[in-house]
């Protein structure tokens, strides 16, 4: 067992996992605050996209460091933690993206629609713009969380954290449901819970709340030699924003629509029926697009979603009297690299600029 803890991790998500390991990584002693099962938030479900397309070039090497942490944890812990199968984008996006990932040296190249159809089987034929991003590919997201978090052991506490409170003695108090302990340093990844943690320091997060549905589909012909990511900004199906992801295997494949529907800041939507009407679009997109999937859906995941104003792949983090708090969306992919910058900070370090909110990290 570690030494007495000093830093206190809230929330298991990615987020709060790849700091948390990072922390363990640096040999700081370290303990997470869980009040659920791990994984289970946001970071719910059996895969999420890998992709270096970015409109901002700092998170496109931000992506690039997280791939190679992916790698670097994924043979230490004797997983596969990315695909190797790629992630295709498609659609006039692809004309913006393809330079931005040339100058930035990531592998990436124009596909033709005959090695579309090798890349993706079960999509319907394309010829318009595409673009494989090689080192792209489908997060094992739940294999992560599994391995993350036994990585941890012990110091993943299921515990809901109440309060968390800088003292006058210059360290930080947490309270939770069976405890109150001390900290040098706190990092609040508590997800759609951050941002009210923050306001007990005072601080009003700029969070939009919202709620998101992806629904997973069987390929029809058994287990795909290869089944890249997705990303459709084409319109021929009748959807300007479509992502899908592979599960382990190969033998389904989660899709979703980039848009979701807003909520209150205390979860409630604004327009329920909504989230069922994405749902019905999802499949309607499947049907034109993915003719290789079976029709109808065998497994829904309905998440919470948490953004910053500036951007669908915006990241900010808040510092304040020795707490961090890491905010934003589509941080599967950004996790390892932003759990080691966490870890750094919270080990007596400086944030990097990038991160701090008025650098707008990933504005679109
Ligand atoms: C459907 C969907 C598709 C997505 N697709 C992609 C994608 O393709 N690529 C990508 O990179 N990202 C994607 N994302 C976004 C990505 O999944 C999230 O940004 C990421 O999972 C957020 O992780 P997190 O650790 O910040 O939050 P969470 O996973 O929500 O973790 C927060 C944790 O904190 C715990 N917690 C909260 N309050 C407390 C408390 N007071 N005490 C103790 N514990 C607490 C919660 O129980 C939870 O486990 C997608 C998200 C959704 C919903």
């Amino acid at each position: 067992m570690d030494p007495q803890p000093r830093v206190a991790v809230v929330g298991a998500g990615i987020v709060g996992l790849c700091t948390a390991y990072a922390l363990v990584e640096r040999g700081v002693p370290v303990r997470v605050y869980e009040q659920g099962v791990p994984g289970n938030g946001q970071s719910g479900g059996q895969g999420r996209i890998f992709r270096h397309a970015h409109v901002d070039p700092r998170l496109v090497a931000d992506a690039q460091d997280s791939r190679a942490i992916y790698t670097e944890w994924g043979q230490r812990l004797g997983v596969e933690l990315v695909s190797g199968d790629g992630a295709l984008a498609i659609g006039p996006a692809v004309e913006a993206h393809l330079p931005r990932l040339r100058r930035a040296g990531v592998p990436a190249r124009r596909v033709g629609a005959a090695e579309l159809a090798e890349l993706l089987p079960p999509l319907a034929g394309f010829d318009g713009p595409a673009m494989l991003d090689e080192r792209g590919g489908s997060i094992r997201t739940a294999v992560a969380v599994r391995v993350l978090s036994e990585a941890l052991g012990e110091r993943l506490v299921a515990d809901e954290v109440l309060t968390v409170r800088p003292t006058d003695a210059g360290d930080v108090e947490v309270r939770s449901g069976g405890r109150t302990d001390r900290y040098e340093r706190v990092v609040v990844c508590a997800g759609r819970g951050t941002a009210g943690l923050a306001r007990d320091l005072g601080l009003s997060l700029p969070i939009r709340h919202g709620a998101h549905v992806r629904l997973t589909f069987a390929v029809r012909d058994g287990p795909a030699p290869n089944l890249a990511t997705l990303q459709d900004s084409s319109g021929d199906f009748g959807e300007t924003g479509a992502y899908a992801s592979a599960i382990p295997g190969n033998t389904a494949y989660g899709v979703g629509l980039s848009e979701s529907c807003v909520a209150r800041e205390d979860g409630s939507l604004l327009d329920p029926p909504a989230l069922a009407d994405l749902a019905d679009r999802t499949v309607d997109y499947v049907r034109k697009a993915l003719p290789g999937l079976a029709p109808e859906p065998f497994e829904v995941r309905h998440c919470r979603v948490t953004e910053l104003p500036w951007g669908s792949d915006g990241i900010a983090v808040w510092e304040r009297e020795g707490v961090l708090f890491p905010a934003g969306h589509n941080l599967y992919k950004q996790a390892p690299g932003l759990g080691r910058k966490l870890a750094a900070a919270a080990d007596g370090g400086e944030l990097p600029q990038a991160l701090r909110p008025e650098a707008e990290l990933g504005a679109a």
